[in-house]
């Protein structure tokens, strides 16, 4: 399957959540089962000779695929999620919305210091949630080798401003 074909299974929504989103909608994808094998075949290939230690999941897409490239790869996951959300001693994050901020958490336990990271979620736009769970992971001591992404929207450049920290990014397809 070619990433062309990857990108005709993802469906998008106009309009979603407010007027002039176009909204990518992943579910149709993961609902194909040779879209989802494709998807998680390509991110771990790409990162299976990258001594990566433990998966970095953001919530709440970065759940779905994050877990199975584990599995692929032959590592554990760590949630990371929004304030909240999880049950013992947290670290925390505060990033930058187009209105407002937000805070993203992680368990103080869940990644060891020296421990090699992978990001995941489904999508990257401005990346300030990325940039957020960079910021999560380095606090707890941890090393994000790289983070990965179905979709990059290229034009609204936050894929390039975790290539500027110095993070690996890979991405299976591009949206305007
Ligand atoms: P950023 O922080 O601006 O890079 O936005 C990325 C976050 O917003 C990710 O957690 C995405 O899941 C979510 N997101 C933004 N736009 C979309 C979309 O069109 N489809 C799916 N998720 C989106």
């Amino acid at each position: 399957m070619t990433n062309t074909s990857i990108k005709s299974l993802i469906r998008t929504i106009p309009d979603y959540p407010k007027k002039g989103i176009m909204f990518r909608d992943i579910t149709t994808l993961f609902a194909d089962a040779e879209g989802l094998r494709e998807v998680i075949d390509s991110i771990a290939g790409e990162f299976q000779d990258k001594n990566i230690d433990v998966i970095a999941g953001i919530e709440a897409r970065g759940f779905i695929i994050g877990p199975a490239v584990a599995l692929a790869l032959g590592v554990g996951f760590v949630p990371i999620r929004k304030r909240g959300k999880l049950p013992a001693e947290t670290i925390e994050v505060e990033y930058e919305l187009e209105y407002g901020s937000d805070v993203i958490e992680m368990h103080i336990d869940a990644i060891k210091p020296g421990q090699r990271v992978l990001v995941m979620d489904d999508l990257i736009a401005t990346g300030g949630t990325a940039l957020a769970a960079l910021d999560l992971i380095e606090k707890a001591g941890g090393e994000t080798i790289g983070c990965a992404f179905i979709i990059d929207l290229p034009d609204i450049g936050g894929a390039q401003r975790i290539r500027d920290r110095g993070v690996d990014v890979f991405h299976l397809v591009e949206f305007e």
